[in-house]
């Protein structure tokens, strides 16, 4: 009998943990959901606003959104700003850091190459995201010809056309930086 307890409190045990467990899970995915929400709601504010295409993105720290952004090239007249950079631009100016290691981004479409670089040069090492690069190119957003330009080593010149100039020169300034014994590499 005692023995027959052991098991059972044992299994009620288990039970609770793996509720416990669920839930917590549970949880997290409506945190997600939220946050996906929250840059589908930025894509929507161009649906009204035309500020740019219909994009949005958030960035998440510690389950907290830490900066928000939606595409407003038209708005600025700035090619770069794409709901992916301006999200980076306003969790950068919020956490006052050019590091944000510890980030997600959560992004309502695939990024373009532009932004997936921004990403990564920010230490952002999990991206979410919900359109993908083939549903953008469905409604005029492509970006695959710049995929395929550095896939193919910058040498499409229709693409871009990349020539290097006085090097001798433009060196003297990286040998001055060496040089330093203060300085920030990121
Ligand atoms: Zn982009």
């Amino acid at each position: 009998m005692k023995k027959f307890l052991t098991v059972l409190l044992l299994m009620l045990g288990m039970t609770n943990f793996c509720w416990a467990h669920e839930n917590a899970q549970t949880g997290e995915n409506a945190k997600m959901h939220e946050f996906m929400l929250k840059a589908i709601a930025e894509a929507e504010k161009n649906i009204i606003s035309k500020d740019g295409g219909p994009f949005g993105a958030v960035i998440v720290k510690d389950g907290v959104i830490v900066g928000t952004g939606h595409n407003e090239v038209l708005k600025n007249n700035d090619p770069t700003c794409h709901a992916e950079m301006q999200a980076i631009r306003d969790a950068c100016h919020n956490l006052k850091t050019f590091d944000l290691t510890g980030c997600e981004l959560y992004t309502s479409c695939y990024p373009c190459p532009m932004c997936l670089s921004a990403t990564i040069w920010a230490n952002i090492k999990k991206v979410y995201y919900g359109n993908t690069a083939e549903d953008a190119a469905d409604i005029g957003f492509r970006d695959d010809f710049i995929y395929k330009f550095i896939e193919g080593g910058c040498k499409d010149v229709q693409v871009l056309d990349l020539e290097q100039q006085q090097r001798d020169e433009t060196i003297v300034t990286f040998k001055k930086f060496a040089e330093q014994t203060e300085k920030t590499i990121y």
